[in-house]
């Protein structure tokens, strides 16, 4: 419903997007044959569509939203700073929340060498703000010829073409692969462990834990330890993209904090402010920062940034979603929810077709195949994920799936009810649709 009570034309809605519009990841000429999903409300971790239709957001709306849509305390924080100043340039000026969220970001690892913040605005920004920061890291310090990088095997780290060069994912990436940055991407850590020297590195790029968009497949306990010790043994820097896994996700607020281990820079954006407005931070060393520092003459400033770096209202969306992980006790009562999810997804074990459940905090992914036996995936033209997915959505769930994974990641506020409508949403897709 419209404020005014009135429900929204779908029609004339979908015609417009369809003669107007582009979406990301998208193929047009299916997506105009058919009416799409017009999302026109939010609230706590539902979604509701032009014909008042209900749905829990199942992945966050594409793994950014942390305390709910539309909570009061964040809107009325980024409604005061609206009023108060919405946008000025970082670039020759300052302004008050973007200095106090740098330290309240800073605090939240404690005793870590992460010293210094530089804002962007989304994810993409903020490892290409660290792959710039590292080559010209090492520029700066005469050692020009460590300018490769090191990803792994279908690692997701942004479609900026800088962050691009790292991506894994031959289908989103390989277009472009000639015009990308010096990578080398290797399947695990024995094959980097097996890789000669290490002189040529300028840093070893992974998502801690977990990878998102590989199909959220879970790394071996340990590996941001072996990193560690990979990179201070070589010399090359440590980058974390904690994109998806920050505030909160996997059930610590950093992923990289449950080994124990800190990068050398930190990159985080999506639940930043809350998944209400976007921004992004790069956390580095003093060691880094200082680098940097010299003369202008000397030519050692970091020429990058976006116009909108920094942008106040955002700010203003952080800090209160910091607030709101403190005052909800987020992290405590996520904690039970984790172990609830776990039990919910173990009943969908023992249906046809699920190969393998994969479970990192209050994140989800159910994998699904032809034959799980024999490991025979099914067809990709077959787009079962997506079928399982469009399933859901009659049954109050709305997700996406990486390719046949299906992947549940609500909102940290979705309740045990909301889990068990969710993952039983799943459970019936599934039998209707293999
Ligand atoms: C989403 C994501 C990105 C890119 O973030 P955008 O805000 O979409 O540009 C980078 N790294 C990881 C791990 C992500 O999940």
């Amino acid at each position: 419903m419209k404020a005014d009570g009135a429900l929204w034309n779908t029609h004339a809605l979908a015609a417009a997007d369809h003669r107007h519009l582009w979406h990301p990841f998208t193929q047009q000429q299916e997506w105009c044959g058919e009416e799409p999903l017009v999302i026109v409300s939010g609230s706590g971790a539902t979604l509701a569509d032009s014909h008042g239709r209900s749905y829990i957001d199942g992945n966050s709306s594409i793994w950014t939203n942390i305390h709910g849509h539309c909570h009061p305390r964040i809107v009325g924080a980024v409604s005061r700073q609206l009023s108060t100043l919405d946008h000025t340039s970082f670039l020759g000026t300052t302004h008050p929340l973007a200095i106090e969220l740098a330290s309240r970001l800073l605090a939240l690892l404690p005793g870590s060498p992460l010293t210094r913040v530089f804002y962007s605005d989304n994810g993409s920004t903020a490892v290409e703000a660290a792959l710039k920061m590292s080559l010209q890291y090492w520029q700066l310090r005469d050692q020009p010829e460590r300018c490769r990088f090191v990803s792994f095997s279908n690692a997701y780290h942004g479609d900026t073409a800088g962050a691009a060069s790292l991506g894994g994912i031959p289908t989103f990436f390989d277009r472009f692969a000639g015009l990308h940055f010096s990578v080398e991407h290797v399947a695990d850590f024995t094959a980097l462990e097996a890789r000669v020297g290490g002189n040529d590195l300028a840093a070893v790029i992974i998502e801690p834990l977990i990878q998102g968009a590989a199909g959220m497949r879970l790394w071996p306990e340990g590996m941001l330890r072996s990193l560690r010790e990979f990179c201070d043994r070589t010399g090359a820097l440590l980058i974390f993209d904690e994109v998806m896994t920050g505030f909160g996700r996997t059930g610590s607020m950093f992923a990289c904090q449950q080994e124990g281990v800190t990068p050398d820079l930190l990159c985080v954006a999506k639940g930043i402010t809350g998944g209400v407005l976007p921004l992004a931070a790069t956390m580095v060393t003093e060691k880094i920062y200082w680098a940097f520092l010299g003369t202008i003459g000397e030519q050692k400033t970091f020429y990058y940034g976006h116009s909108y770096t920094a942008n106040p209202p955002a700010c203003a969306a952080a800090l209160a979603s910091l607030d709101l992980f403190e005052e909800e006790k987020t992290l405590e009562i996520l904690q039970k929810k984790i172990a609830y999810l776990a039990r919910c997804l173990d009943a969908l074990r023992s249906l046809p077709f699920v190969a393998e459940i994969r479970q990192c905090g209050f994140i989800a992914g159910i994998e699904l195949m032809q034959d799980p036996e024999k490991n025979t995936p099914f067809s990709w033209q077959d787009q079962i994920g997506a079928k399982v997915c469009k399933a859901a959505r009659s049954h109050g769930l709305l997700t996406r799936p990486v390719r046949d994974t299906i992947v549940l990641m609500p909102p940290l506020c979705t309740t045990e009810r909301e889990i068990e409508i969710a993952v039983t949403a799943i459970f019936k897709a599934i039998l209707e649709v293999c």
